[in-house]
């Protein structure tokens, strides 16, 4: 039988910028059972009963049908929680898309003018370590990203010092802060994030994927400040990744400009069902919290007692400098014990590894896994 020469397409027919970029890595998302999985901080509890019901009840002949194209009715339940109006907020397909909207809605691609100061209105600007989708978002758009560096113990900066210097820009047309950091787990107070805010001119955005591990949250700094944006997801404490629903919270004029350039349907039927569910049970969600903060406590003193540096966190994840030997052959170590956690390799943050907060089972594991492994190295 003749193998049939691989089709190739012409490069040309790919955007140079396209070819050129580096996509964002998510972490692993194995097919292998019984693993513990800690890489993507996941929540380890299942969604509420309530939610599991509702989108079953939800999976009829309505299939076939649109889902509403606003998601207002979990608009509405959302503007209550918040004490806002279903015009201050915009749901997305994950808060990654809201984050996508934001970048092409605020920031102009750059013009190529070589060796010119970049135009503030094509600025992307974050801190390093923060989320690493931001930059791959401001290169797939043709904008120009601002990494600037946290302090040492990933502390916001003195801004006003930076932008002094020419570091950091007032006027760039979106700052992203992921608050609380990842992947420090390091929380940030809503005073400081207020002196930020204010010292900003272009729209800011407030990343609080993982807040309601936190002490303080910054929703108010939204309502009162009209450049102000604050971004949440139902995955991390809510349990529903699989299901793909953020929200963005700001001022009505924002919120209009993201829906102007939504695609028609983002937001799918049944996430709308699965989210607005969540919201009539968060007595259980709050629960869930509450434990997995128990369980960060615990985890973060019996790594310590093995030799880790456990970083504070604010989070559901905990970053760590593992003892003995270098990160990503602890991650290596821990995966060829079917545990699976996550290690960046970017030079802030390379000498850790990011652990999900799991179930207590699955912190018992990981402390008697982690002193196996520490045992092996002694005997050798
Ligand atoms: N922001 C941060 C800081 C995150 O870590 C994540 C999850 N990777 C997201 C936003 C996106 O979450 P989702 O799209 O699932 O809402």
């Amino acid at each position: 039988m003749s193998r049939a020469r691989p089709v190739t397409v012409p490069l040309s027919l790919i955007r140079p910028l396209v070819r050129a970029l580096r996509p964002y890595v998510p972490g692993e998302q194995p097919g292998v059972a019984g693993l513990i999985k800690l890489n993507t901080n996941e929540s380890p509890y299942p969604p509420s009963p309530k939610v599991l019901a509702a989108v079953r009840a939800a999976v009829d002949q309505r299939l076939r049908l649109y889902p509403n194209p606003t998601a207002q009715r979990l608009r509405e339940r959302l503007a209550s929680l918040h004490g806002c109006t279903p015009a201050h907020i915009f749901v997305g397909n994950g808060s990654d898309e809201c984050l996508a909207l934001a970048v092409r809605a605020f920031v102009e691609p750059r013009r190529d003018r070589r060796g010119a100061r970049t135009d503030p209105r094509s600025l992307v600007q974050y801190f390093t370590p923060s989320y690493s989708l931001y930059p791959v978002l401001a290169a797939t758009h043709g904008a120009e990203g601002n990494a600037v560096p946290l302090d040492r113990d990933f502390g916001l900066p003195d801004v006003a010092r930076l932008a002094r210097r020419g570091r950091w820009r007032l006027d760039a047309a979106l700052t992203l802060v992921t608050t609380p950091n990842a992947p420090s787990g390091r929380g940030y107070r809503t005073s400081e994030l207020d002196v930020l805010c204010r010292s900003q001119r272009g729209v800011t955005l407030l990343d609080e994927a993982y807040v309601d591990f936190a002490s303080e949250h910054a929703l108010s700094l939204a309502l009162k400040h009209p450049h102000v944006l604050v971004a949440r997801t139902f995955s991390k404490a809510y349990s529903l990744c699989f299901q793909r629903v953020g929200y963005v919270v700001g001022h009505p004029q924002l919120v209009a400009a993201l829906d102007t350039i939504r695609e028609s349907y983002n937001v799918n039927g049944l996430g709308q069902v699965a989210a607005a569910a969540t919201l009539g049970d968060l007595s259980y969600y709050r629960a869930n919290v509450r434990r997995i903060i128990r369980t960060r406590a615990g985890l973060s003193r019996d790594l310590t007692r093995l030799g880790f540096e456990v970083l504070p966190s604010q989070t559901n994840f905990l970053l760590v400098r593992p003892p003995r030997f270098p990160a990503d052959v602890w991650l290596q170590r821990l995966r060829d014990r079917r545990i699976l956690v996550r290690w960046f390799s970017s030079p802030a943050v390379c000498e850790y590894l990011r652990l999900t907060i799991g179930t207590e089972a699955d912190r018992a594991k990981l402390v008697r896994v982690a002193t196996h492994i520490l045992n092996d190295l002694r005997e050798i």
